[in-house]
């Protein structure tokens, strides 16, 4: 007669909890692993509990041999007492790596688990018969000596776990505090009537409750790719950093997913994503973070050897690419983080990260790049302003916006000018105020100013501006394209190239550069004034202004800086400078531009005064090439009151 209701019922549970943690959790954590053998552990000792009572019922009817009957009811003890030993290991973790490998004497915890394991050599279980029942269990001094030694560790346990438990996170606290109370309680239990067989089944509910009290894996998850999650990457990093575990990481960066996104839609995209993130997964060798949109973090043992997972990661990107199409393989780069110890906190850790692929971006080649110090330096605004320059250039995303500028005389927009547009590596633009002076400290404006010049001289052509009403268009140039002796044969080599009538061409110079380069940009204004080429004197009135430069240079037009304009409007004083400058000027020849115009009074005023040009929000903001078409197109005769 064998009852074995309760070790099913047990094992059901058991199988219940094993599916719906194999189907959801991704072993995120320690606490996670130390459950998972736990969970195995019970699996374990549920199954041969149930064969073990079998196996004692057919030894009593002498179907099967004393040995096998024995060995089986040994493992199943031993399955047992290991349990207990595997709740001091979850304690232990749960506890947190330092505190708990002290509080448990390490590796020194599972010794009790071999002596009693040893000990099967020399012990005979005792199979007893109930009486009144006829149910078979196992007696004898083994069986007791299992739950003498399951109940020291459990007792340790609750010793401990009670010690420890402010080291502990609540949630863990409660697990651990759980499950050991109640097969404490059982063990404690059988151990004074051992015909109660309850144990492993209070097993399966400590691990019901413990599964419970756990954080739903899927919080952690990232819905569009299936891969972890930012938030998971941080609580992950905090625990890493505090066992120092020695991993890598790769990055991979894939640029334009937005675009993709668009292109195939929602569905496609993220089938695209989890097929990247499943391949990898199943290498087996580590986790897969994604940060964001295209940011994949693959965190890896130290010991993986890197060049061969970057092959493997790159073969797995190249043949997703292969399946979706919109994928380009030479759009992903690959970079390593030789080692994630040594930092102090994941705050750190996460900055540096942010701030490689940031860099990441600006680099070429599919080549691993390693986040090293020389990467690393590049921290600062103004390196970041760079990379997104040299990217801009690599990328040939130089943008010319144009901003109309209206005359008063023939009450219509006649000409425009030029102005610089570069977005920087978070796709935002960048004002010309802050990376003009950097790319002029690293060497980089002269490569500037010859796409801004191109630029102008194809849009020209293309919308054919000449025949369109427009009398010129103002281009910027900076102090150290002014210094440059071969300037004027770069910039008529361009109009050349694309037919431009240097008559059409009006460079803009400031008052500095005209100080820094006079005889230099002197011979190059010569030159191209010969040719046709007619030029401003930008930003007058900010600053220390030297009416020297404006007498003997040959400017034709002066441009009022905005603040001037600005400050004209609250300062009686400015208001002198400003009508007074306007009247020497004309006296002197010379057109005059105000800039920043806002408003209707300002544009008034400033017609009043005999200011020939009017540039400003007023009229238009800075355009791109397709707006500026359509303001060309509708370029209207209009009265000040009427714009
Ligand atoms: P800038 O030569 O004085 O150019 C005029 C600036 O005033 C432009 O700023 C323009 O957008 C802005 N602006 C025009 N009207 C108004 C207005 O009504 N209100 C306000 N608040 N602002 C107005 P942006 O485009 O940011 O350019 C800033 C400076 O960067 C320019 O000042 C120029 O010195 C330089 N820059 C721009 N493009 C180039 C270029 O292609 N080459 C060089 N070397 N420098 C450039
Ligand atoms: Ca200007
Ligand atoms: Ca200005």
């Amino acid at each position: 007669m064998i009852n074995i209701y309760y070790q099913l019922a047990g094992l059901v549970l058991t199988i219940m909890i094993t599916i719906l943690f194999a189907s959801k959790t991704k072993l995120l954590f320690d606490t996670d692993r130390a459950f998972s053998y736990l969970l195995m552990n019970i699996l374990c000792a549920l199954t041969l509990d149930v064969i073990a009572v079998n196996a004692m019922a057919l030894y009593e009817n002498a179907m099967i041999g004393k040995n096998i009957a024995q060995v089986l009811c040994k493992l199943f003890l031993i399955s047992i007492v290991s349990v207990g030993y595997l709740t001091m290991k979850y304690t232990e973790i749960a506890i947190g790596r330092e505190q708990g490998t002290r509080a448990f004497w390490g590796h020194a915890n599972i010794i009790p688990l071999f002596v009693f394991a040893a000990a099967a050599l020399f012990f005979d279980v005792r199979v007893k018969t109930l009486e009144h029942t006829g149910e078979l269990y196992c007696s004898g001094s083994y069986t007791v000596l299992a739950y003498v030694v399951l109940i020291v560790y459990l007792a340790l346990c609750v010793i401990i776990i009670l010690r420890n438990r402010r080291c502990m996170e609540r949630r863990y606290f409660v697990s651990a505090i759980t499950f050991a109370l109640l097969i404490l309680g059982a063990a404690i239990l059988t151990l004074c009537w051992p015909a109660l067989k309850n144990v492993s089944f209070t097993m399966a509910l400590g691990l019901l409750s413990m599964y419970l009290e756990m954080e739903n894996p899927d919080s952690y998850v990232e819905k569009v790719s299936s891969a972890l999650n930012n938030y998971a990457f941080q609580r992950w990093g905090e625990k890493l950093l505090s066992n120092h575990e020695a991993v890598k990481a790769f990055v991979i960066w894939i640029s334009g997913l937005d675009v993709i996104k668009k292109k195939v839609g929602v569905m496609e995209y993220s089938e695209m994503l989890t097929e990247l993130t499943q391949q990898i997964i199943k290498l087996h060798i580590g986790k897969v973070f994604r940060l964001d949109s295209g940011e994949f973090v693959f965190v890896v043992k130290a010991s993986e050897d890197e060049d061969s997972v970057y092959r493997e990661l790159k073969a797995i990107v190249e043949h997703v690419a292969q399946k979706y199409v919109v994928l380009n393989a030479d759009y992903v780069k690959y970079g390593l983080i030789p080692s994630l110890d040594g930092y102090e906190d994941m705050m750190t850790l996460y900055q540096e990260l942010r701030f490689f692929l940031t860099h990441l971006q600006s680099l070429s080649g599919d080549v691993l790049h390693i986040m090293n110090e020389e990467a690393l330096n590049v921290k600062n605004e103004e390196d970041f302003t760079m990379l997104s320059l040299k990217k801009a250039i690599a990328d040939e995303q130089i943008l010319v916006y144009y901003q109309p500028i209206y005359s008063t005389a023939r009450q219509r927009f006649t000409t425009a000018e030029a102005l610089i547009r570069i977005k920087d590596l978070n796709g935002r633009f960048m004002s010309p105020e802050v990376f003009i002076p950097i790319a002029e400290q690293r060497g980089y404006i002269l490569t500037l100013g010859h796409a801004v010049f191109e630029s102008v001289c194809r849009f020209v052509r293309e919308q054919n501006l000449e025949q369109r009403g427009f009398d010129y268009v103002e281009i910027n140039l900076s102090t150290v394209q002014c210094m440059q002796q071969g300037l004027a044969s770069e910039l008529v080599s361009i109009m050349k190239k694309y037919s431009i009538s240097p008559g059409f061409i009006n460079l803009e110079i400031t008052e500095t550069a005209a100080i820094q380069s006079e005889n230099t940009l002197m011979k190059n204004m010569q030159r191209l004034i010969q040719l046709g080429v007619s030029f401003s004197l930008d930003d007058y009135g900010s600053g220390y202004s030297n009416l020297d430069y404006v007498i003997r240079m040959p400017f034709h037009l002066v441009k009022l800086d905005k603040l001037l304009v600005w400050s004209s409007f609250e300062n009686q004083k400015t208001k002198v400078l400003l009508e007074t400058s306007v009247e020497m000027f004309r006296k002197m020849h010379l057109k005059i531009v105000a800039e920043g115009v806002e408003t209707q009074a300002q544009a008034l005023y400033l017609e009043d005064i005999g200011v020939d040009y009017l540039q400003g929000y007023f009229f238009s903001k800075p355009v791109p090439e397709e707006a500026f078409v359509q303001i060309v197109a509708n370029n209207t005769r209009r009265n000040l009151n009427r714009i």
